[in-house]
């Protein structure tokens, strides 16, 4: 079985975007800017703010933090993103989910321009998606495409199973994986066969938020297995896979953590470098 190392293949994509960042930079004398805006106190959301900035840092990215209080008014957060979205120095504009209870989310995102959304978010963004076509696309579900690419897993006519059908992770992962001509399956809680369907799978590919619901008999001789679960569990983090289990039947599998995690904030840098590109044009 090989282990696919996320935190190293998102350190080498790093790499490529720092060097991508200073070719940039010679090439327009501007400097690739991406906005982070977190509304309230939640601690996780705080964590991942702040790993999203520090990755900014490594990459030569130029990051503009905006901070506003748990009890800001619609209007508040709208006439910040507005701004954003008019600012040329800001390629790219991230609002961190969720948004304290109050807020409308889905309007505040579509404040957001799509061709500043790093996130790959906006309607038109996943319209393109679906249709096949360039845009830009959902961070998790673009990492994991990401580590199939680098680690040489076929994907043309292999049968990819996905478990979670989300809008930022199970739906995206769905088209991404047929845009890339494999035969995909979605199942969902409500799936009949969870099992079976998994079985088939050549590319098993879970982002459920269950702790290791996908268990050994479920996973087929050498299929390929991608873990997106984060669940915090009393024995700490874990996936959504019986990794030690699984380990013994599947070819390749990501790691919680260290798989897949790592590789989706490498992805909105890699995302933020792309739209800056586009606005040059
Ligand atoms: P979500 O919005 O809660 O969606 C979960 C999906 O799993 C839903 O589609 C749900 O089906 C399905 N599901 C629930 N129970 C099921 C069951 N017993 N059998 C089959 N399907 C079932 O979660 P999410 O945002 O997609 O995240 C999924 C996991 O990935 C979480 O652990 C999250 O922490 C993790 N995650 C990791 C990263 C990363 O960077 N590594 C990023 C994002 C998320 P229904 O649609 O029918 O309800």
């Amino acid at each position: 079985m090989t282990l696919i190392d996320g935190k190293a293949t998102a350190r080498a994509v790093r790499a490529e975007l720092k060097a991508e960042t200073e070719r940039f930079e010679a090439q327009t004398g501007k400097k690739v800017g991406l906005a982070v805006v977190l509304v309230g106190n939640d601690p996780a959301s705080q964590i991942y703010v702040k790993n999203k900035i520090k990755g900014c840092e490594e990459t030569g990215i130029r990051s503009f933090a905006h901070y506003l209080p748990e009890h800001a008014t619609q209007k508040q957060v709208l006439s910040l993103v507005e701004g954003l979205a008019a600012d040329e120095n800001v390629h790219g504009i991230l609002v961190q989910l969720p948004l304290p209870r109050g807020l409308d989310e889905g309007e505040i995102l579509k404040a957001i321009p799509p061709e500043k959304d790093v996130d790959g978010f906006h309607a038109e963004n996943v319209g393109a998606l679906a249709l096949g076509e360039r845009g830009t696309v959902a961070c998790t579900p673009l990492g994991v495409l990401e580590l199939l690419k680098r680690y040489r897993i076929p994907l043309a006519g292999k049968h990819a199973v996905v478990v979670g059908r989300s809008r930022i992770v199970g739906r995206p992962m769905a088209l991404l994986l047929l845009n890339e001509d494999a035969t995909v399956t979605v199942c969902h809680s409500k799936t009949a066969d969870l099992k079976e369907q998994c079985r088939r799978a050549d590319v098993l590919i879970a982002a459920v938020g269950k702790p290791r619901l996908i268990t050994k008999d479920m996973v087929k001789e050498g299929a390929v297995v991608i873990d997106v679960g984060m669940n915090r569990t009393e024995d700490g983090l874990c996936g959504d896979v019986d990794f030690e289990n699984v380990a013994e039947k599947a070819s390749y599998l990501t790691p919680v953590p260290g798989g897949v995690g790592p590789m989706t904030i490498a992805m909105l840098l890699k995302n933020t470098v792309a739209c800056a590109r586009r606005s040059c044009k």
